[in-house]
């Protein structure tokens, strides 16, 4: 009996020490009060309500008095007359260009300054660099916002976009799919440059067959309906939407056979856009659960970029360096070549650009807010542009809600993380942004914000503006760095 109880007290204790290390160290909390909870799920707010972190989950909402108990005052937070939002996504963004790894790292916490504490990554140049800032980031080894990455993207031979992976037939497809396998990216990204249907096709049935969500361009020679059935999630730039408002089909179909050439297809769309076909097109779309990431604000940038002078954006002169904003410069310069014409047309083209947003909204086609922030695109500044992209789908109709659906749960909902991210809720991650104003009143109450906490820790005011100057300081390095 002795020696049994003896027994049963050791198992007790091995037990209990290794239930004590796999929950490792008592997780930190920390309450914010008195919040105005926005719920992107329902629309509604949650009025001053409590809200307890542990590490960085939400534990439990509810009320103060309840659970304030054990928590010290150093870790309570008076959110009087705030609001909070999830933690923003911006969901299309690249770290980009060979020889610029320093500078798109430096930009990473800038992220975090601007309330978006998740990007999505979709591919370039970069890519197995970026896979490795995915994992520190998730190690806590480097800080940034949560990273999401497609790594290196699907492409035909001779792509004009650097470090791409190139494929020609099946079996080469199925190598590079291997590789990608060893990588592990959040998704595939496929583009059109020099890949064509056929093996387009291909590619997306092998992505989605290994178990990948699928996103891309959208080759001339494939209809949006089949790339769907073949397991394509979601559209990159909405302009490729625009050919819904014509005979895709038909387009298609002889592009196919052969009895119509690329060029005569691109001219074909350029005719009258039939709208209520485009509707009744982007309604079967919207039912098999289409994704698109618009990306307006690039196309903005340029149409009116004969109007703004960029040169004094604070991006420009203060967190960007030279060598990032090369690209910038030059496209600035080509646009003084444009006539007239050319700058009312673009302007034009932008307008009936963001007029179909509301309509896939209405069709049920899930819009994702990206900015395509990127060395390589002109204007669009790394962080800040999400934050311009959603005043222009508010500005283009969207409901305040709508908007920032666009740039929390949907995002999560595409990358299936939305078990775990994207809304207020418990046992979600604590990626939140306290804002001065209500941003379902007018989604620009998105450009005050009064704090952030994410990845365990809440940071105010003082620390954001640490992190601008952080960045202000990282750049005039790496400009000197570069003299001479
Ligand atoms: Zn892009």
């Amino acid at each position: 009996m002795k020696l049994f109880s003896r027994c049963y007290l050791i198992i007790t204790f091995v037990l209990l020490a290794v239930i004590v290390q796999a929950q490792g160290l008592p997780q930190e909390q920390f309450l914010i009060y008195n919040a105005q909870i926005v719920d992107v799920l329902t629309g509604k707010i949650k009025s001053e309500m409590a809200l307890l972190i542990e590490g960085d989950q939400i534990k439990a909402l509810g009320d103060f008095n309840q659970l304030s108990k054990d928590i010290p005052q150093s870790q309570q937070l008076d959110a009087k007359n705030k609001f909070i939002i999830p933690g923003l996504w911006d969901m299309h963004i690249h770290l980009e260009v060979q020889g610029l790894e320093e500078d798109n790292q430096a930009l990473l916490p800038l992220f975090i300054a601007f309330g978006i504490t998740t990007v999505r990554d979709c591919a370039s140049d970069l890519g197995e660099t970026v896979l490795k800032w995915r994992d520190e980031i998730n190690a806590g080894k480097l800080f940034g916002p949560n990273l999401f990455t497609a790594g290196l993207k699907l492409e035909g031979k001779n792509s004009s976009w650097k470090g791409d992976l190139e494929i020609e037939n099946e079996t080469e497809l199925n190598l590079m799919m291997d590789k990608q396998d060893v990588w592990a990216p959040d998704f595939i990204k496929i583009t059109d440059n020099k890949l064509h249907g056929e093996l387009f096709l291909k590619s997306i049935q092998a992505a989605h067959e290994r178990g990948y969500v699928v996103s891309g361009h959208v080759p001339i020679d494939l209809t949006l309906e089949e790339m769907v059935d073949a397991g394509f999630s979601s559209v990159e730039h909405a302009s490729y939407l625009n050919r819904l408002g014509y005979d895709q089909e038909e387009i298609v179909a002889q592009l196919k056979a052969g009895t119509l050439t690329n060029a005569q297809a691109g001219a074909l769309y350029k005719g009258i856009f039939d709208q209520q076909k485009a509707d009744r097109n982007y309604k079967i779309l919207g039912d098999k659960g289409l994704y698109v990431t618009p990306t307006y604000i690039g196309g903005r940038q340029i149409a009116y970029g004969d109007e703004e002078n960029h040169l004094l954006d604070s991006m420009m002169t203060k967190y960007l360096t030279k060598a990032f904003t090369a690209e910038y410069l030059k496209r600035i310069e080509r646009l003084k070549n444009e006539t007239p014409e050319q700058m009312k047309e673009r302007k034009q083209t932008y307008q009936f650009n963001i007029s179909q947003l509301v309509h896939y909204q209405d069709a049920g086609i899930t819009i994702l807010a990206g900015s395509d922030g990127a060395v390589l695109n002109a204007l669009v500044y790394p962080a800040q542009s999400l934050i311009q992209e959603l005043q222009i789908f508010q500005d283009a109709g969207l409901k305040p809600i709508d908007v920032l659906r666009a740039a929390t749960i949907n995002g999560a909902r595409f990358l299936k993380k939305d078990k775990e991210m994207g809304s207020i809720d418990i046992g979600k991650r604590a990626d939140l942004v306290l804002l001065d104003s209500n941003p379902l009143e007018d989604i620009n109450a998105t450009t005050h914000i009064s704090g952030v906490f994410t990845k365990s820790s809440y940071l105010g005011r003082a620390d954001l503006d640490k992190i601008l100057s952080d960045a202000r300081e990282a750049k005039v390095r790496l400009d000197k760095s570069r003299e001479k």
